[in-house]
Order: structure tokens, then C-alpha cells, then sequence
């Protein structure tokens, strides 16, 4: 459950700062006018927050350009979902900055709570802003998350921050049937009830290829661009990104009509330390960004078709157990496969995944955790109290549990098909934020 802490006077800040962040506000609306103007005269009614960001002149870092578009896009859309008619032009000082350019830092002296850490013009250089927050407000932040995003807006000559703060919850009952699902690269989506979408990986295999073979051309041509003083081409192939975004437009699509009445989807969580985690697990097949790319896209769909769905955490649920609990690398014998090294378990590897993420919902003490890395150690601590044999085998503390380094980490893939995918990295700048 979210819940937001309004109205969180600025006025602890001396005048000089508060020159800084009027003339950064002034500079970042003029820039969200502009878009907003540009999706207006386009008529981009189904623009979106990780487009590519039209190109207008401005001295704002590329960060501060992400945060004007996406809140152009929030209020565009809106804009058109009320069927409105006349352009809207911006009278407030309002800025929507996420993660990547307002931080909330405690402060480490008696007289104020917090530093607002605001990127501005100058790199290395931020504004920082003490804020003090009220004695209900710093109750409710001491029960929940604080979520990454601060609203900042100015009001008859002051400022106020906004923040929103995550709080844990009692496990949920679903309503009707949950359905969970994995979303994966060989199988794009497969469910907790077996079924599976969008086996593109052969056709993708060999759009890779030829998009790799394309960029080395283009490489060799910005070679000589270079050597001749002129600009290079863009590496980007936008050909080949909208391929995949179509390809995931439409298996999400074929997803969503087979969804019963009344389902909740459980689906993994976007956080970005899951998202690295879950890239190598992948073969790094999957790039982190557009994982996040799918992920964004899936709930975009599901909220258009109306369907319930809710996030669990992701980290280990490919070698987690979904019969017993055991979380070990080596349940994985191959990509395909998931064999339970403890009770013989076995499934497909992502069946096993989605029906894990099934198990996880409403789980707060998993989604609580601020580290991956804690989910292995609390889904092994449960496993052991559950399975007091499974310690004695050996005698040790964690018998089962071998320590890998990196080096021996099995990877199924081959290497070629793994450096061309980097070059899907450029989905990154697609830039989906994690509110
Ligand atoms: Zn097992």
C-alpha cells in the first residue's frame, strides 16, 4: 500500500538555494511545456514514458529530460483520456523527479531530518535541501519504504516536497484464481498452469545475427567517418527493437485472452538489483533493460484490459524449489530443465519459476528485503526449519549449498549470441523508472 506525505514545507533552506532550485524549476517546466506542446502538435495520444525523447534544445541533463518527458506524457494522457480540447499550458511549479535526480539522504544533525539531494545544471555539484518532516509523517516513514520519486511544488511563494511511502501489508486473499507467470527468452511468457507464449527465440536468433552483422558495418563505416573528421552513424538499430517490441506486443497479447474471470497475475517485481540479478540467471539473453522494457509493457496491458495483477520479488524464484522450498544453482541442470537436488522435484524449468512467483504473493517478508541477496538466505533458513535432515546430511551448516565463483557459473548459451545481445542495450535509454 502506498501512501504519500504531502506538503513538506521547504523553508529551512537558505535563499540562495532556493534561487537555484526556482531557476531549475523554471528551466525544467519550460522544457515539459515543450513536450507537451510537441505531443499535442503531433498528436501522439499513445506516447509513452520510455519513448524516445524528441529532440529539443535545453541545458537540462539527459536525466532531468527523462523526468520532463515522462511527466508531459502522465499529463498528456490524461489530457486525452478526458477527451480534453485546448492545449494545456503549465502554471505551476510542479517537478516529478524520480530516483535519477531527486534523492532523499538522512541528515546526520539534530536540526533537520533530511537533505533533498537535487542533481541541477552543474554536474557533481547538487543543491542540497534540509526538509524536516512532521512528527505523523516521520511515524508513517518509520512503519514503511520510502519508493524513490519526490514531487517537488511551489505554492503561493513556497516550496513543498511530496514523498510516497511503500507500507508492508498483511498477506492479501486473491479474489478469484492467481496465475502466475515467467517471463523468459526461449518461452516469453510462460504460467503457473503450464501453458506458454511467444517461442521466438529461433526467428530471434537470426534477427540478432543479422543485427550484429549490421552493426560491425556501421562500425567499420564510422571508422572512416572518423578518419575523414565527419560525424559517425548511430549504432542504433531501431529496426530490430521494434521488432521485439512487437513480438512482445503481440504474445502479451495472446496472454491476456486466455486469462480466466476474476485472475490475478503475479508477476516479478521491476526493482533493478532483481533485474541484474535475473539477467545473468537469463544467460543474460534477456538484457536487464528490456526486461524492464517487457515488464513496463505487460502492466500497461494489463491495466488497459482491466486484469488485476500484482509483483512479487523475483530473485531465485529459477532455483527455488516449488515442491519443497530448496534454493540451490544446481536444481538447474540446463536452461530447460528444473530438477530439485533435494527432493527430486522436476518441471520445466519456467513452470517451475511461475508457479514459485504464485507462492511468493503476499509474502511481505520477502518484498520487504532491500538486498537480493537476502532472499536466498531467508528462503533457506525457512527450508531448513521445514527440512531439519536435509543439515544433518552432512553435519555442516548448509551441506547443499556449494560456493561457486563466477567463473564456474554454467553458461548454457554461446558467446556469440550473448555479445550480439548487448547490442539491445541501447533499450536502456527506453529508461523505465521504478516508482
Ligand atoms: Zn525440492
Amino acid at each position: 500500500m502506498k501512501k504519500a506525505l504531502p506538503n513538506l514545507k521547504l523553508n529551512e533552506a537558505n535563499a540562495v538555494k532556493l534561487e537555484q532550485l526556482d531557476q531549475l524549476a523554471t528551466g525544467y517546466m519550460a522544457l515539459v511545456q515543450r513536450y507537451v506542446d510537441h505531443i499535442f502538435g503531433m498528436e501522439l495520444k499513445e506516447a509513452r514514458k520510455f519513448d524516445d525523447i524528441p529532440a529539443i534544445e535545453t541545458a537540462l541533463s539527459a536525466r532531468w529530460q527523462r523526468c520532463a518527458w515522462q511527466q508531459a506524457v502522465g499529463m498528456m494522457r490524461s489530457f486525452y483520456s478526458n477527451e480534453r480540447t485546448n492545449k494545456p499550458v503549465l502554471s505551476n511549479l510542479t517537478l516529478q523527479g524520480n530516483a535519477n535526480v531527486i534523492l532523499l539522504e538522512p541528515s546526520n544533525t539534530e536540526t533537520f531530518d533530511y537533505w533533498l539531494r537535487i542533481s541541477t545544471l552543474e554536474k557533481g555539484n547538487p543543491l542540497r535541501i534540509p526538509i524536516t518532516l512532521y512528527p505523523k509523517a516521520r511515524h508513517t516513514l518509520s512503519e514503511g519504504k520510502l519508493c524513490s520519486g519526490v514531487t517537488l511544488n511551489k505554492q503561493d511563494g513556497v516550496w513543498y516536497a511530496t514523498l510516497v511511502v511503500d507500507l508492508p501489508q498483511t498477506k492479501p486473499q486473491p479474489d478469484g484464481t492467481l496465475v502466475g507467470m515467467d517471463l523468459g527468452i526461449v518461452n516469453v511468457i510462460t504460467t503457473s498452469q503450464g501453458q506458454q507464449f511467444g517461442q521466438f527465440s529461433e526467428i530471434l536468433k537470426r534477427r540478432v545475427e543479422k543485427s550484429t552483422q549490421k552493426k560491425r558495418r556501421k562500425m567499420k563505416l564510422n571508422a572512416c567517418l572518423k578518419k575523414k573528421g565527419r560525424p559517425p552513424v548511430s549504432l542504433v538499430d531501431k529496426k530490430f527493437s521494434r521488432f521485439i517490441k512487437n513480438e512482445l506486443g503481440r504474445t502479451f497479447n495472446q496472454f491476456i485472452k486466455i486469462l480466466p474471470p476474476s485472475v490475478t497475475v503475479v508477476l516479478e517485481n521491476l526493482s533493478v538489483k532483481t533485474m541484474r540479478f535475473k539477467s545473468r540467471l537469463m544467460n543474460r539473453i534477456l538484457s536487464a533493460s528490456q526486461l524492464g522494457y517487457a515488464t513496463q509493457r505487460l502492466r500497461e496491458k494489463l491495466d488497459s484490459a482491466h486484469i488485476r495483477y500484482s509483483s512479487v520479488v523475483a530473485a531465485y524464484s529459477s532455483q527455488e524449489c516449488f515442491h519443497c522450498g530448496f534454493v540451490d544453482a544446481d536444481n538447474r541442470p540446463n536452461q530447460a530443465t528444473f530438477r530439485c537436488t533435494y527432493c527430486g522435484h522436476h518441471d520445466h524449468a519456467d513452470a517451475n519459476a511461475s508457479k514459485v512467483l504464485t507462492k511468493r504473493f503476499g509474502d511481505t517478508e520477502l518484498s520487504g528485503l532491500a538486498d537480493y541477496r537476502e532472499v536466498k538466505t531467508i528462503l533457506l533458513h525457512r527450508f531448513y526449519g521445514q527440512n531439519a535432515d536435509a543439515r544433518s546430511v552432512s553435519g555442516g551448516l548448509e551441506p547443499l549449498v556449494k560456493h561457486k565463483s563466477r567463473d564456474n557459473r554454467k553458461v548454457t548459451v554461446n558467446q556469440p549470441t550473448l555479445t550480439s545481445f548487448c547490442s539491445l542495450r541501447h533499450l536502456r535509454t527506453k529508461g523505465v523508472t521504478i516508482q
